[in-house]
């Protein structure tokens, strides 16, 4: 399937502070909103996803903040990609988004808008009600995760339709097609989606490593949530489900157990990986790579014998 790669014009590249920045002129091509990294030899049912660790920001939406680069960037899941990087090398597929969460939000309903937002009506067809766009935090954030507010002034709704149609609509047709894959080969597939959480999520000294999200039991059978649980356990994590991180929209979306496509969402505690102020990686970065890829493995080896059907 031919995966849409419209863009935005005016992107620009990697503000990813360690490395040097890749520049794209305006007029250049511009690059893909989501990278698909496939294992050359597929070897088990599972597709990973990492919406929210884009960090190519448009210098036209830079310049239409209010907020600098260091503060759009805390509302990444910063390098949540890297640390799963492993996951093809395990025989896995790894979808990542390389725009911004902050610019549209790929675990959102595609048109989840606030009209408050817009210079212009937005049709009536768009979901203008939903509680997350209540929060600020609609397809088109409003806000960052400190709750500031984004633009200086009006968007237009032709800006949110290039975003969604140039960002959201090829992240979701590129991770369609590794679930419809995984699934036709194997029979079944579980779909991990990857995020992080702000310490500030969670209750004061709660020490909790990981949030698994499986909607309360709808979007994964139970014996999988259990063997993402205990492979976790058993790389010394604490693990605690369904508080106060669900699931969003992946893993609503795409987690129908009964069609033997199984969803989870992940939620790493920031604190073990990154300073979240200064968004830079920790010392215990590979350390923390290095226990999620074991746990990876082992969870490959598990789901595949449960025989999911
Ligand atoms: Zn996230």
């Amino acid at each position: 399937m031919a995966i849409a790669a419209r863009w935005p014009s005016g992107f620009n590249a990697a503000m990813d502070l360690p490395v040097p920045a890749i520049s794209y002129p305006s007029h250049a091509a511009p690059p893909s909103p989501v990278t698909v990294l496939r294992p050359a030899f597929p070897a088990a049912p599972l597709v990973f996803a990492s919406a929210h660790s884009g960090r190519d920001y448009a210098e036209a939406f830079v310049a239409a903040s209010r907020l600098d680069a260091l503060r759009l960037r805390r509302s990444e899941d910063s390098f949540v990609d890297e640390l799963f990087a492993e996951i093809p090398a395990l025989g896995m597929p790894l979808v990542c988004a390389t725009f911004p969460r902050a610019f549209c939000d790929a675990n959102r309903e595609p048109w989840e808008l606030d009209p408050a937002m817009f210079a212009d009506a937005l049709p009536a067809w768009v979901n203008t009600s939903s509680p997350r766009v209540g929060a600020g935090l609609g397809t088109i954030a409003r806000v960052v995760a400190s709750g500031e507010s984004i633009y200086r002034g009006k968007l237009h709704f032709a800006e949110a339709e290039a975003r969604i149609h140039g960002c959201w609509e090829p992240f979701h047709v590129a991770l369609a097609t590794e679930i419809e894959a995984a699934h036709a080969r194997f029979g079944s597939c579980v779909l991990i989606d990857c995020h992080s959480m702000p310490a500030s999520s969670l209750p004061p000294r709660s020490q909790v490593d990981i949030v698994l999200g499986d909607a309360h039991g709808t979007a994964c059978a139970p014996e999988v949530t259990l063997a993402v649980e205990e492979v976790l356990i058993a790389q010394g994590f604490t693990v605690r489900r369904n508080d106060p991180y669900a699931g969003g929209f992946i893993t609503r979306h795409y987690g129908r157990p009964h069609d033997a496509i199984h969803a989870i969402q992940v939620e790493i505690n920031r604190t073990l990986y990154m300073d979240e102020a200064r968004v830079e990686r920790l010392a215990g970065f590979e350390t923390l790579r290095h226990r999620l890829t074991r746990a990876a493995a082992a969870l490959a080896a598990r789901i595949g014998a449960l025989a999911l059907r």
